[in-house]
């Protein structure tokens, strides 16, 4: 296997014998031929396109598709077995219709490749087409091909969040299709790559807009909000992942059951939502950020399910109390497909749950774009007056790395006049500190999940507006942490909106070259974190 698309890639070069994420080398097979599959599906339905077909089933399973194949989401081999034949069939019937309306569509590669019949098989097929199979590709073409299927990894995720909550914009669909196309176009050079990839960014600003929408349009816009981060005597189901229609449904269908609902990981700022918050058995946030689930999950004595991202490999204390849902999967756990979440309810309900009430401290969420723009006025004149000297973006994915206690001890340093804005769960680093506020405004305010990067945007731009200035005159810094491709394509959205001096931890990516890392800081001075001392002093002087 050979994989490196994720920040804790072994060696900082890539995971050969087997992935430090778990994932084992059959998947990796499997998810690369899983990949090849949608670039077929993705030539196919551009030609039939062309030829004035759209097919809806096809656009959604291409963004499913993809969005499995991100760091820590499906680990089960015959999930992926079934999605690669499905993109064959797909694609077979897609060709037919598009050829029939006059589509000229050449044959061979993905477009034509029929998946072998059985588990051994399809893992050689997947092997040739994976990433070694680019060896003798030039290093640079290659890195930026894996930079733009990262980057619609990333793109279909955030696509795929907003249509379940109804969605949906074609131009997203259109440009899945021709960037997976693209990275099979020998004839495309490093300016066309490095173009469709800030392309990429551009189309995802338009997904994340569309996940605002839906998350806003369906639970109300977040206020802040005081967490607890203790528990209540009862039974205890804990929701993980980032999927508010999931914990939705969850709360809706263990209503007078007596059972209290918990968040985990990135689901911490569902609580500042109205639609969520009005249920009287959401109670509190247990444990910190992915990495660490395996330790917290053993000691949660309720159900535990996983929706979306990020799943690790259960411990036998727990595994037969976590359930998945949606597109995670775990060879072995049990899989709610349908949404009828009983059996996890059942569980929660056979577990002792609390025996005592911990009422333990409060975290605050819920400072999203409306809630930060609705004290527009009191941040600019603070700003104005100097009590405000300047604004720290500290956001991004948490990660077991030591490298990442920087972020902590940056947050600790940022000087008492200074204001931090977070999002996801790099968070977890420092989001039960203390901070105080600056005349009122509360000088840690956490924006949300990575799936809220449009409302940290939102901020920004609103920012400059009213200083009459472009984003990066703001005294305004992003020191960000990544961890898998989610965040890979906010920092080709943050780099398409010409954004600049971004710093980036623990580790650059792998996957870029040294020249298309010299493009990046030549045109955005992109640098990697140093020591918090060090880029605390370069920044504030
Ligand atoms: S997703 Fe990350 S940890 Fe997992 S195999 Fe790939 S590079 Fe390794
Ligand atoms: S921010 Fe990234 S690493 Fe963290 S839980 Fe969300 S998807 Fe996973």
């Amino acid at each position: 296997m050979f994989c490196f698309q994720c920040e804790q890639t072994a060696k900082g070069e890539g995971c050969t014998k087997l992935g430090v994420c778990g994932k084992q080398p059959d998947v990796a097979a499997l998810q690369d031929l899983l990949i090849y599959a949608t670039k077929g599906l993705s030539q196919v339905a551009l030609a039939a396109r062309k030829a004035g077909i759209k097919d809806a089933k096809v656009d959604r399973f291409t963004c499913e598709a993809i969005f499995s194949t991100l760091t820590n989401v499906d680990f089960d081999p015959q999930r992926f077995v079934t999605l690669i034949k499905e993109a064959a069939r797909l694609r077979n019937d897609l060709k037919a219709k598009a050829e029939k309306a006059g589509a000229k569509i050449a044959a061979g590669g993905p477009v034509t490749f029929a998946p072998a019949a059985d588990l051994k098989s399809l893992v050689a097929q997947g092997e040739a087409v994976g990433i070694p199979s680019a060896e003798k590709l030039n290093a640079d073409i290659r890195s930026l091909r894996e930079l733009l299927v990262y980057g619609i990894k990333g793109l279909a995720a955030y696509a795929d969040h907003a249509a379940i909550l109804g969605q949906e914009d074609d131009a997203i669909y259109q440009f899945i299709y021709e960037g997976m196309a693209a990275t099979l176009n020998d004839a495309l050079g490093v300016n066309d790559l490095v173009g469709l990839a800030l392309k990429c960014g551009e189309v995802n600003l338009k997904a994340m807009a569309l996940l605002d929408a839906g998350n806003t349009g369906a639970y109300g816009h977040p206020v802040p909000t005081a967490v607890p981060l203790g528990h209540k005597k009862g039974k205890a189901i804990l929701v993980s992942g980032h999927d508010l229609k999931d914990l939705d449904m969850i709360l809706q269908q263990t209503q007078g059951k007596g059972i209290y609902v918990y968040t985990h990981g990135e689901m911490l700022p569902t609580h500042g939502y109205p639609g969520l918050k009005k249920y009287a058995h959401f109670y509190g946030h247990y444990g910190t950020a992915w990495q660490n689930q395996a330790k917290e999950f053993a000691a949660f004595p309720g159900a535990i399910v996983m929706t979306t991202n990020c799943i690790q490999k259960p411990k036998e204390s727990y595994q037969d109390n976590i359930f998945t849902t949606g597109l995670v999967g775990w060879p072995g756990v049990n899989h709610i497909a349908t949404k009828d979440f009983k059996p996890a309810i059942d569980k929660a309900l056979a577990m002792p749950g609390f025996t005592e009430d911990a009422p333990g401290k409060s975290v605050m969420v819920g400072f999203a774009r409306n809630a930060v723009l609705g004290v527009a006025d009191k941040v600019i004149a603070a700003v104005k007056s100097k009590a405000i000297r300047h604004f720290f973006l500290v956001g991004g994915c948490d990660g077991a790395k030591p490298g990442r206690d920087y972020y902590t001890e940056l947050v600790e340093k940022i000087p008492q006049d200074c204001v931090v804005l977070t999002l996801a769960c790099g968070k977890f680093r420092f989001f039960d500190k203390d901070l105080g506020n600056i005349g009122g405004i509360p000088r840690l305010l956490d924006i949300g999940q990575c799936n809220d990067a449009h409302s940290a945007i939102q901020i920004a731009v609103a920012l400059a507006g009213a200083f009459n200035c472009g984003v990066n005159d703001l005294p305004l810094s992003m020191i960000l942490s990544w961890y898998e491709q989610k965040a890979c394509v906010i920092l080709l959205s943050l780099l398409h909106l010409g954004i600049k001096n971004i710093r980036l931890g623990p580790s650059l990516p792998a996957f870029i070259s040294p020249n298309v890392l010299d493009v990046l800081v030549k045109n955005f001075n992109i640098m990697p974190i140093g020591t918090a001392d060090q880029d605390l002093k370069a920044i504030l002087g």
